[in-house]
């Protein structure tokens, strides 16, 4: 678009945009009385959203030039919060939503306790993995001026973004909200953005931040051990040639990701079987499914991804389904960002800050709306909350429609678990895929894999060329193949085969000082309220505040006190407890997010706000130095 557009383009970014972030970026930007009074946009009648779409354009049209961003104060945030939510913003919110908002340059992050960079005398930092994580880390790290090395074993930056080039990989929530908040308005082609743009826009923050020098590619971490006279972590790689490499480092921050061991079910008589079967992780470049007989294995995010594309290609594709899933349709996906959208992004002073927090705000009390039961409502006989039976309602709904009514697919496609207990899939036109007629639907079990293909509990046998196991990840196994010794050569892998898989903030585990794990066991809050990569930015700002402490203070290690990480485990226990995923049947059977033992794995039970306060303000009874 133009410098200056013209009316019909304005009109038609306003009816684009985002009108709740657009309605408050104008307040703020105006003052305007009258757009102060036609909110919030969620209930508006058509008449008065209608005036408000009219009232945008006009200001955009004659002020727009005039407006620059400005960063509020707390007293006009709380107001301008409560125009956009309609609702007061608790106090123990209001920081947390401040860095949401983003006006700061590197929200979430840590700067020098005593305000000054420190001489950081050789301490140096190994962060292992090249994902998004790894590269938050070494951002936050090089912002300090603290030396680091990015060890990544593939020979390029992405992680899971470049581990997958199934087909039709992208993004399943919007692009804008998978972007740091350090690097403002970056120009996504797509509202659901594929995989190659994601792995580009990585590769971008890793340039445009000066983390590529500090990259080793081809690095595949062995073992990592502490030395407990120097007081060192003793790091070995395995090179690309098989050779390997060591060197010391002060502190490890393990970014290796939670999706990084690919799980292979043993099926009985796969090693017989005379076709090809791949994992998602492991798509062949050369792999031709024209007119081939296909399988897909799974209906978790990834299988449901993939397989409309995959039986537009495939001669005859079944669908193996053992657990049916709640699975939803999400505005605007397939869509690219429209001209018009650009124009209003890269123009309007605060729009971008504002849609982090509109895009986020259904998601503010999540653990209430869907994991926790309200007493009340189920008094009156319904199930879990009223948000949950009106989204199984609407998703219900979704089934019958996309099915085209088919009530032989609707019976056995519909979930008994209650709806967002599990992580949520988005629809990628799987359903409408199950009513072609080169499609087959297969809820039997799997027996076995014979020479030419499956066979199924009923008897039957499928002919297969080749088979797409989208059979999800090893989720505990943490930070494995590589072995981690700590002090006296305490063995991770041990302990956690012992205890399960545990951590003091998802990130810390005592007897292995100056160690970090991000997305570690149970490192997300299950009550939602901020987008993925504020997490990978909140744990980048607790290892800097943990590290700066060391180095100010000539320590040498920061570690958990064995009391506070068991207190802290304890604590997760007893408030799981009141999650549904964890104590319903249904909702806990084949849930990653519960591992085998019946526990809260990858989530934990608090809020958002009291878990950013962990991270933000680390616990000086916890967390000691030495
Ligand atoms: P997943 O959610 O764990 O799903 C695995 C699927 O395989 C399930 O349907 C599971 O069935 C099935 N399965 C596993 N073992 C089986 C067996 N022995 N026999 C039959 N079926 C079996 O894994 P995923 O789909 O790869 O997704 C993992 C995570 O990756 C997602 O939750 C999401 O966080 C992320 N992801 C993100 C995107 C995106 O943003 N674009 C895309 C893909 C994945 P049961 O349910 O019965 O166990």
């Amino acid at each position: 678009m133009t410098e200056s557009p013209s009316i019909e383009s304005i009109r038609r970014a306003v009816e684009y945009a985002d009108l709740a972030a657009l309605r408050i970026a104008i307040f703020q930007a105006s003052g305007d009385a009258e757009i102060g009074r036609l909110g919030p946009v969620a209930s508006l009648e058509p008449e008065r959203r209608a005036r408000l779409i009219d009232r945008c354009v006009e200001l955009l049209s004659t002020e727009l030039g005039s407006w620059s961003l400005r960063t509020p104060s707390d007293e006009e945030l709380h107001s301008l919060l409560e125009m956009v939510l309609g609702v007061p913003t608790p106090e123990g919110d209001f920081e947390l939503r401040n860095q949401v908002l983003s006006f700061d340059e590197f929200p979430f992050f840590a700067d020098w306790p005593s305000g000054t960079p420190s001489e950081t005398d050789g301490f140096h930092v190994a962060i292992i993995g090249g994902g998004f994580n790894g590269v938050a880390t070494a951002v936050q790290l090089e912002q300090l001026g603290i030396d680091y090395t990015v060890f990544e074993r593939r020979s390029e930056l992405g992680g899971t973004w470049s581990i997958h080039t199934y087909p039709d990989i992208r993004v399943d929530t919007l692009s804008a909200s998978y972007e740091f908040s350090f690097e403002k308005n970056y120009k996504w082609t797509e509202y659901f953005a594929r995989g190659p743009e994601v792995k580009g826009y990585l590769r971008h923050i890793a340039e445009k931040f000066g983390v590529m020098p500090h990259v080793r590619f081809e690095h595949d971490l062995v073992e990592a051990r502490f030395d407990d006279d120097t007081q060192l972590w003793n790091v070995t790689f395995r090179l690309a040639d098989g050779s390997t490499t060591s060197r010391s480092v002060n502190a490890i921050v393990s970014a290796a990701g939670l999706f990084a061991n690919p799980k292979q079910p043993d099926f009985p008589g796969i090693e017989a079987f005379g076709g090809t079967v791949v994992h998602p992780t492991r798509w062949p470049a050369d792999l031709d499914l024209t007119g081939k007989r296909v399988a897909v294995i799974g209906n978790g995010s990834t299988g449901v991804q993939l397989l409309a594309r995959v039986a537009e290609m495939a001669g005859h594709t079944d669908v193996f389904v053992r657990t049916p899933q709640w699975i939803s349709p999400r505005d605007k996906y397939g869509t690219h960002v429209e001209p018009e959208t650009r124009w209003l992004i890269d123009s309007m002073p605060g729009y971008w800050n504002w849609c982090r927090i509109t895009s986020i705000m259904h998601l503010f009390n999540f653990h209430r709306d869907f994991l926790i039961r309200d007493p009340e409502f189920e008094a009156t006989g319904g199930r879990i909350t009223q948000t949950s039976e009106n989204v199984r309602a609407f998703l219900t709904e979704y089934i019958r429609t996309e099915t085209g009514g088919r009530q032989d697919l609707i019976d056995r496609l519909m979930p008994d678990h209650a709806p967002m207990v599990r992580r949520p899939i988005v629809d990628n036109g799987w359903y409408r895929a199950l009513t072609r007629d080169d499609v087959e639907l297969v809820t039997e079990d799997i027996v076995r894999f014979t020479e030419s293909g499956i066979e199924t509990a009923d008897g039957a046998h499928h002919e297969l060329d080749v088979v797409i196991s989208a059979t999800g990840f090893d989720i505990v196994k943490y930070l494995w193949p590589a072995e981690y010794f700590g002090r006296g050569a305490a063995n991770l892998h041990d302990r956690w085969k012992e205890e399960t898989p545990m951590a003091y903030v998802g990130m810390m585990v005592p007897d292995f000082p100056n160690l970090f794990i991000l997305y570690g066991p149970n490192s997300q809050p299950v009550s939602g309220g901020v987008a993925l990569p504020a997490w990978y930015q909140m744990w980048a700002g607790f290892v800097a505040r943990c590290l700066t402490q060391v180095i100010e203070n000539g320590h040498r290690t920061v570690e958990v006190t064995r009391e506070a990480f068991e207190e802290y485990n304890r604590r997760l226990v007893e408030e799981s407890q009141q999650i549904i995923m964890v104590t319903e049947e249904t909702s806990k059977r084949k849930n990653y997010y519960v591992n085998e033992r019946g526990r809260m794995q990858v989530n934990a039970p608090w809020e958002t706000c009291d878990y950013y306060r962990m991270t933000s303000y680390p616990d000086p009874e916890a967390i000691v130095f030495d």
